[in-house]
């Protein structure tokens, strides 16, 4: 499915670059997200293209059972993501083991145009990076 983008297309989270070389291999599962922001972004085009295993995948284990794959896709069905900018952060490198990301995510609905302001904390296990949880706000714009 995300494999009939093109290298030319850029990627959704807004990095400017193609999203074969930016989101795409940590979404196929070819590498994991060296850093938390990376992650984030990353889970940010799931949510744009729809890859809800990948959003499953990258959430942390202990918060797994919280989730109901059927609400995400109605979610995904009924929101389109339509820009990604990252506020503030915090720790979340490479060698670290959490990070915090701050960040606004505009959408719309049907209905509304909205921002999404989320300050999300992560955690690194064994190399690779959990969206562990966040303070999140929602306000329309319209
Ligand atoms: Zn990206």
């Amino acid at each position: 499915m995300l494999t009939s983008q093109t290298t030319e297309h850029r990627c959704p989270c807004g990095s400017r670059k193609p999203f074969a070389f930016c989101c795409e291999p940590y979404i196929e599962g070819q590498k994991l997200a060296p850093t938390a922001e990376q992650l984030m972004r990353s889970r940010y085009t799931a949510f744009a293209l729809g890859a809800i295993d990948y959003l499953i995948d990258t959430t942390a284990p202990e918060k797994r059972d919280a989730i109901d794959r059927a609400i995400i896709a109605e979610q995904i069905q009924f929101t389109t993501w339509t820009g990604l900018t990252i506020l503030n952060k915090e720790a979340g490198h490479k060698d670290d083991s959490q990070g915090m990301v701050e960040f606004e995510a505009s959408f719309e609905t049907e209905e509304d145009q909205c921002v999404l302001h989320e300050c999300s904390n992560f955690y690194a296990k064994d190399g690779k990076w959990f969206y562990l949880d966040g303070n999140v706000e929602v306000r329309s714009i319209a």
